[in-house]
């Protein structure tokens, strides 16, 4: 180990910090965070720092840098650019033992500053040991998606009942199940939905709670996973993945997505394909409330947005009369998702004012839309669900006026690595289904913006 990782108190604490340019600056901003009472040494400032000259907490000196400006402080930061003076610096405090940073300079630092992940009270520090700090920010970025940005309201909850948990469990074991069973259940989401009295109250029913499961009501995740590719997924979705007992998934959720649930979620296929529900709409909304009211954590996975054609809505309305929590997650819905992987924007200030999405399937099979509204100009139509009833949608608009040149774009199993694009028109339509084999999940977007695609297409596909 290179470095010994600690956390340093500073509230209170004088803190020297020499430069007054930008980097000074970042260095000041930190060390504020933190409470120090700072002096500045520096002949000049930086607009940031000249912002802060009526702060009570810091003192400016106005000069250059002199041996004398070393006294009794808690901590130093060199950040001029002068090598002369850093090293100055370094020597000085080296001699006292005071920690000392030079900024960027790792052999004149006898600490060095962690890229941080600041959930407070919650603090993640990443260092390299200063080999690469690129690695560290990267890492960071990973870590700054991974953890809830509320993450530090549930410390600040533990705070708060640590005591109290603590008398109600004297075993250590049983106080550890207590904890990790509220910090990823029901208080947890409580607290991330800005929910935070019912969150506490919660967690008080949870303590006084006499049996042996503690938390025991479960709750439904509702949660849209995008169109297929995995990295179009929220990171709530993510977390809520990680964390579910068992999941009830759709046909439209890819593989890679499913490989990204908790190992040991129990997972159970709901089907969906047309014509072929493999449990029918009534019993999964019966599924839903019978596993959660078992206290599981059940996470409803869905192809796309969940409110958008996916039945979302009937799902959790089961759910709201049996009393069942459940939160709802939105996910970018296939015509987001295959208009930006087959480069054509939904509306553009040239060709499309509005952008309409319809379903091209009926409950009976048949196809019973608005055609006058459909078939207006400066309009882009999205069909989902329309591969079957497609000639029939391509006949309705031209008899509704629209032109037979309109462009049509048909983006099968968009954004995955099987995505096929073909580009037509709606006189070409009939028959293409069957001539080029396309299958669902196909969408089907009509309207002028669908030109721009030869011009604004980015991702490889399969298609023509
Ligand atoms: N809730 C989903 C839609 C469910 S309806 C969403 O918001 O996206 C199912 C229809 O969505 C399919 O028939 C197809 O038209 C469309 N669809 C879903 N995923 C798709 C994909 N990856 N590529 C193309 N179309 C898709």
């Amino acid at each position: 180990m290179r470095y010994l990782p600690i956390f340093m108190k500073l509230t209170g604490r004088p803190a020297l910090v020499v430069g007054g340019g930008s980097v000074a600056a970042r260095k000041v901003r930190l060390l504020r965070k933190a409470g120090a009472e700072i002096t500045i040494v520096a002949p000049k400032f930086c607009k940031e720092l000249e912002q802060l000259t009526h702060e009570d907490k810091i003192i400016f000196s106005r000069c250059e840098f002199r041996d004398a400006d070393i006294s009794d402080v808690s901590l130093i930061i060199a950040a001029t650019d002068n090598r002369a003076v850093n090293q100055k610096v370094y020597d000085l405090a080296q001699a006292r033992h005071i920690p000392v940073n030079v900024v960027d300079s790792p052999d004149q630092c006898s600490f060095i500053m962690p890229s941080i992940i600041d959930r407070s009270p919650v603090q993640i520090a990443v260092s390299t040991g200063g080999s690469s700090p690129v690695l560290a920010r990267l890492l960071r970025a990973k870590l700054e998606s991974f953890v809830p940005a509320a993450y530090g309201r549930l410390a600040a909850l533990v705070d708060e009942y640590r005591q109290r948990v603590k008398e109600r469990f004297t075993d250590p074991d049983q106080r550890r199940f207590f904890w990790e069973a509220v910090l990823q259940g029901r208080v947890a989401e409580l607290l991330f939905a800005d929910r935070g009295d019912e969150a506490r109250g919660a967690l008080e029913a949870a303590i006084e709670d006499t049996s042996d499961s503690f938390d025991s009501t479960g709750e439904v995740y509702l949660v849209g996973a995008g169109p297929g590719d995995p990295d179009l997924m929220t990171f709530r979705a993510l977390r809520l993945m990680q964390q579910a007992d068992v999941v009830v998934y759709d046909r439209l959720v890819s593989p890679p997505i499913l490989d990204m649930v908790r190992r040991d979620a129990e997972m159970i296929y709901a089907g969906k394909e047309r014509n072929r529900h493999t449990l029918t709409q009534e019993s999964i909304n019966q599924l839903l409330v019978r596993l959660a009211k078992e206290g599981k954590r059940v996470l409803r996975l869905k192809g796309g947005d969940p409110f958008i054609f996916g039945r979302g809505g009937e799902e959790i309305e089961t759910l709201a009369e049996d009393g069942i929590p459940f939160q709802v997650v939105p996910g970018i819905t296939a015509a987001a998702g295959c208009a930006s992987y087959a480069g054509i924007p939904l509306t553009h200030r040239d060709y499309a004012q509005s952008c309409i999405f319809v379903t091209g399937h009926l409950k009976d099979g048949t196809v019973d839309l608005d055609w006058e509204k459909l078939a207006r100009p400066a309009q882009t139509i999205v069909f989902y669900m329309g591969l079957h009833t497609i000639d029939e949608l391509g006949r309705q608009l031209v008899a509704h006026g629209m032109s037979k040149v309109t462009p049509v774009a048909l983006v099968q199993q968009g954004t995955t690595q099987h995505q096929r694009v073909f580009i037509e028109t709606l006189g070409s339509l009939p028959g293409l289904v069957e001539r080029e084999d396309i299958k669902p999940p196909t969408i089907i977007i009509v309207g002028e913006v669908v030109n721009l695609s030869g011009k604004l297409k980015w991702f490889g596909d399969d298609g023509r």
